[in-house]
């Protein structure tokens, strides 16, 4: 790949910039955020850690649009992150208005990119450029589930003293308090969890996975996470620029899958090249389609509220 973008130069846009350079996954990579200054700074530090990692993607920053033009890849990070006690609902007014002019920028320079979505809350948001761009949904797809499931992964390395290498996991749904973990598919080398661990133990895991953001944000304090959110996006960068077709849980537009339509949120997809390949209808249980409706019931609320918004 030739051009990566990011939109925001914050703290989840730093560190994905980082490591998208670090791994060299393309050519260039172009940081942009509205504060002055702030994105160019970030793009020198960033580029001077290229003698330690021995990297030669070139790491440019700014504050002018044009600075995305022709990337083959657009990462936006842009706007408000919740504070302890929100939601990440609580921020969809605020980064709406954000989005549109972001998604404008991306229309205007980078009309063939691919888009990926990290604002929060990523599902409306994702769903808000879709409509805005009418572009193939196969280009505009959300991170959450790769990071809910590394969280979920990393609490049954925990709790089991297990390897994380030889977890694997699976996060559907919304992004937020509905999400839906799916200990069915949840395995340690191929060996369902439910082999190491109490019923119990999994309801505790699955709880814990759901607020694990907000756990985060209570801690922190003066920030959401950004280390595994940023690790996130780079999985799903890995995907695309080396066409691995990973199975990955995306947030992406649904056109009837799942007995849903006209909506985004997190089902498991094929990540290629080409962005979403195709999303994949797993047998669920009938507790999970349970919880993934309910999810997409508070992701369709939520997506209603954006009529109100101007
Ligand atoms: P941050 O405040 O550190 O960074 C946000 C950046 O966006 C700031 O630098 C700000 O100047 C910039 N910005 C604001 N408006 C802009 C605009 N119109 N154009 C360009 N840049 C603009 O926040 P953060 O911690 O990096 O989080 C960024 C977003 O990512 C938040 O919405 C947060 O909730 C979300 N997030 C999502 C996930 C996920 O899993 N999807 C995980 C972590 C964070």
């Amino acid at each position: 790949m030739n051009k990566i973008s990011i939109v925001g130069a914050g703290r989840v846009g730093e560190t994905a910039a980082q490591i998208l350079a670090e791994e060299e996954y393309c050519r260039e990579i172009a940081l942009f955020d509205v504060r002055d200054d702030i994105a160019e700074g970030i793009a020198l530090d960033i580029l001077q850690t290229a003698p330690f990692f021995a990297f030669d993607c070139l790491v440019q920053g700014g504050n002018d649009p044009r600075i995305l033009k022709d990337s083959d890849l657009v990462i936006v990070t842009a706007g408000f992150p919740r504070k302890p006690g929100m939601s990440r609902v609580d921020v969809l007014e605020s980064n709406v208005g954000i989005i549109d002019e972001v998604t404008d920028h991306i229309i205007a320079q980078a009309p063939e990119a691919m888009v990926l979505i990290v604002s929060n809350p990523v599902d409306t948001l994702t769903y808000r450029v879709a409509q805005k761009t009418g572009w193939d949904r196969s280009r505009i797809f959300g991170q959450a589930g790769v990071l809910d499931a590394a969280r979920m992964a990393s609490f049954i390395a925990q709790e089991t003293g297990f390897s994380a290498r030889d977890i694997t996991t699976m996060v559907l749904g919304g992004h937020g308090d509905t999400m839906v973990p799916v200990p069915q598919f949840c395995t340690i080398n191929g060996i369902p969890i439910a082999h190491f661990l109490s019923e119990e133990r999994i309801e505790a895991i699955n709880e814990r996975t759901r607020k694990g953001g907000a756990e985060i944000l209570a801690l922190r304090k003066n920030s959401s996470a950004y280390d595994a959110p940023g690790a996130a996006v780079a999985t799903m960068v890995d995907a695309i620029v080396n066409n691995r077709r990973r199975l990955l849980p995306c947030v992406a537009m649904l056109e009837g899958e799942y007995g849903e339509s006209d909506l985004a949120m997190g089902v498991p997809c094929i990540l290629g090249e080409k962005g979403i390949e195709s999303i994949v209808e797993l047998d669920l249980s009938a507790r999970a389609r349970e919880e993934f409706k309910r999810s997409a019931a508070a992701v369709r609320t939520e997506i209603e509220r954006l009529r109100d918004i101007p």
